[in-house]
């Protein structure tokens, strides 16, 4: 998958509208301490759908908004969009790109956006599992993170590759199905023990 540009708006330390345009391979952050790199990482780990607001270094989903600062008053909402090549069609939507968009406001009130139409977060997910950019967010690899991995069970390990190579949907699919079989098992029980009766 290959993420063009990501634009920020409103979303912690970047109060006004910012377009980060991204090339082909492997792109860097550099800026000093407290500068909002990590904020970028955040800010496309929430747009994917980031529900906790500890993993996204906040006590609560609002502190995702720029909360104000000596210069600048706080604003009421937090905007970020990811623009996805899609000429080799990996996602199955007829456009050449793909525009991922989540937004807050301070009442907690949220949207997701595919190609500006409004969406479940559960449309995103969808989208994503078969291209390898699952949840996990492009294996964005925070400070201290790096150990974590290599620490990890292999269990744990054996998810996060799973993930990558778009298993996880077919997994996801498979624990629908069994539901789905289940409830007809008993739904069929029922009806056998009716025709018990009537008989
Ligand atoms: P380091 O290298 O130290 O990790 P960094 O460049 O990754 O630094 P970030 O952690 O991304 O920096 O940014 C931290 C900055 O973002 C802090 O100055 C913090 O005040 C600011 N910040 C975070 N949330 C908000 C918010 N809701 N409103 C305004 N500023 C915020």
């Amino acid at each position: 998958v290959f993420l063009k540009s990501i634009t920020i708006q409103g979303f912690k330390s970047f109060a006004d509208r910012v377009k980060l345009e991204l090339g082909h391979g492997l792109s860097v952050v550099v800026g000093p301490n407290g500068s909002g790199k990590s904020n970028v990482a955040d800010a496309i780990r929430w747009v994917l759908g980031e529900q906790s607001a500890k993993n996204l270094r906040g006590s609560k989903m609002e502190d995702v908004i720029f909360a104000g600062s000596n210069a600048r008053r706080p604003v009421g909402m937090a905007e970020v969009s990811l623009v996805f090549d899609n000429t080799t069609g990996i996602f199955p939507l007829d456009y050449q790109e793909v525009v991922i968009t989540r937004r807050v406001y301070r009442d907690g009130e949220g949207q997701y956006f595919i190609n500006r139409s409004s969406c479940r977060l559960k449309d995103i997910h969808e989208l994503f599992m078969d291209t390898g950019a699952g949840k996990e967010g492009f294996s964005i690899i925070g400070q201290g993170r790096v150990e974590e991995l290599l620490n990890q069970k292999s269990e744990d390990r054996r998810t996060m590759l799973e993930e990558a190579s778009g298993i996880t949907k077919y997994r996801m699919r498979k624990r629908e199905a069994l539901k789905r079989l289940d409830e007809t098992e008993r739904n069929l029980e029922r009806i056998r023990d009716i025709l018990v009766e009537i008989e």
